[in-house]
């Protein structure tokens, strides 16, 4: 079989590949994106970020309505939810948005090609697929195919009852008892949404701490929040066994006795996907933590082959995958592409959410770096107090000296969408006197990082 001929060769077409994919095909290159499942978009879109985002809003939207209309004056009869309709919007959002990236294959003349990619030699993929395998030549093949949910020794997955997020996006009725191992970011969220549905939670966490990696006072702030929410947090609690048991489950941890559920959800980390993928005919190998090597301009130790996204260094993170993906196709095409890791934001959308972007203060402690700190809470700022959510506040982190932004963290109100702003501002290595002298428009949420700014560098002038 003649082997068909592309410019670039993509495999995975989760944020990182599509936009690969198609970046690349605007920069003139003929592109083949290889994709094992029928729906296009990676975990990001069909069992990660979007649908897991579908079903906060909706739980969201039926907590406000049970329990904060009051303080509105709006009066409610009870307030029932269908959660068979929930999940079925939560599919739809899915299916409209990995149909969209069809589209926009089409549009740019991206060729898909359905099946498991498995690289037999540099410059050649083989697609295995429902009918038969077919092969692809390019120059360059990009590898971004992701991650999987980490295992747990001693948890016995068993796609039902103890599963990992994949399962806990789809639960057909509501847990009664749902155990959580791991509080990083998927815990926190599909916590979150069960918790907000009726379930009890308990959250099991192995470090004497929640969400490892974002600001470490802001996480404090986070965890009494989430307590009052109704979370049960157990701290230095390592799980070693999980499993189906009779009816529920038995979940095993060090510091007590086994507990029962009746579902388990194990979020304790992701691990790259390379499986089947074909390193050794390439004499790639992995490191320590299964990623694969790259250099600064993502390429392997293969010639022609390169990589991006979870399955190199870096944080797990949909947008760093793409900004990657994106600089890896560029510095093919041009020579020049770009990526500022001190620029990349981290969300956890809880309610209320946790942001950040640059360094924590505790890793500026750690490495010496002098710094001035300006805080600002919510409940000073008028938009907050209108909305009726005061909780949580605006760090800014500052270099003493020079002034340079170092680092912004914030738990509030859409915090998500406040930390764009932030990431901006240190991407053009602004000051804090720069981000406290700009004009934000009355009333805001924004104005919370303005006066944080003004508290770095001077002082506030609302508290
Ligand atoms: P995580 O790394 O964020 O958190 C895992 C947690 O599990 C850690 O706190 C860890 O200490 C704990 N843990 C490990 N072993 C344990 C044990 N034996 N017992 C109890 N606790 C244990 O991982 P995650 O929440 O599974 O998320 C996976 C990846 O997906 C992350 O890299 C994250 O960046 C990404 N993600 C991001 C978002 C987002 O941006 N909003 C959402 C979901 C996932």
């Amino acid at each position: 079989m003649a082997a068909k001929q592309h410019d670039l060769i993509v495999i995975g077409s989760g944020p990182g590949g599509y936009v690969a994919a198609i970046r690349a095909a605007q920069l003139g290159m003929n592109v083949a994106c290889v994709e094992k499942e029928r729906q296009l978009g990676g975990t990001c879109l069909r069992v990660g970020c979007i649908p897991s985002k579908a079903l906060l809003e909706s739980s969201e939207l039926f907590h406000q309505v049970s329990h904060e209309l009051a303080p509105h004056g709006i009066k409610t009869g009870s307030v029932e939810f269908d959660l068979a309709a929930m999940l079925k919007r939560k599919d739809k959002v899915v299916t409209i948005l990995t149909r969209g990236i069809d589209g926009l294959f089409k549009k740019n003349g991206v060729t898909r090609y359905l099946g498991h990619g498995r690289l037999e030699r540099a410059g050649r993929v083989v697609v295995v697929g429902e009918d038969g395998e077919t092969v692809l030549d390019a120059p360059r093949i990009l590898i971004a195919t992701g991650s999987n949910s980490a295992p747990l020794s001693g948890v016995e997955l068993d796609g039902e009852r103890v599963g990992t997020s994949t399962e806990a996006l789809s639960y057909r009725e509501v847990p009664q008892h749902l155990i959580v191992i791991g509080a990083g970011y998927i815990g926190l969220e599909l916590g979150s949404v069960w918790k907000r549905l009726g379930a009890k939670v308990t959250v099991l966490e192995y470090l004497d701490r929640i969400l490892p990696g974002t600001d470490a006072e802001l996480a404090d702030e986070a965890l009494k929040i989430f307590r009052k929410q109704g979370l049960e947090f157990h701290l230095g609690a390592r799980v070693t066994g999980a499993r189906a048991e009779g009816d529920g489950c038995i979940v095993e941890w060090e510091a007590g006795d086994p507990l029962t559920c009746d579902r388990v959800l194990l979020a304790v980390g992701r691990v790259p996907n390379t499986d089947g993928l074909g390193l050794d005919a390439v004499g790639i190998e992995t490191d320590d933590k299964g990623r694969i090597p790259v250099d600064e301009r993502f390429k392997t130790s293969a010639d022609g082959v390169y990589a991006i996204g979870d399955v190199i260094r870096g944080p797990m993170l949909a947008h760093k995958a793409e900004e990657e993906g994106i600089a890896c196709v560029e510095l093919l095409a041009t020579g020049y592409g770009h990526i500022n890791y001190d620029a990349v934001p981290g969300v956890a959308y809880t309610m209320p959410e946790i942001a950040g972007v640059g360094k924590t203060e505790d890793a500026l402690q750690q490495a010496g770096v002098p710094y001035r700190k300006g805080v600002f809470p919510f409940m000073a700022n008028g938009r907050a107090r209108a909305l009726g959510q005061v909780e949580g506040r605006v760090k800014v982190l500052a270099h003493e000296e020079t002034d340079r932004l170092l680092g912004v963290h914030i738990i509030g109100p859409r915090a998500g969408d406040l930390i764009a702003e932030a990431a901006v501002a240190i991407e053009f290595g602004a000051s804090s006197e720069d981000l406290g002298r700009s004009v934000h428009a009355h009333p805001t949420l924004p104005e919370a990082i303005k006066e944080a700014a003004l508290a770095a560098f001077r002082a506030p002038i609302h508290i």
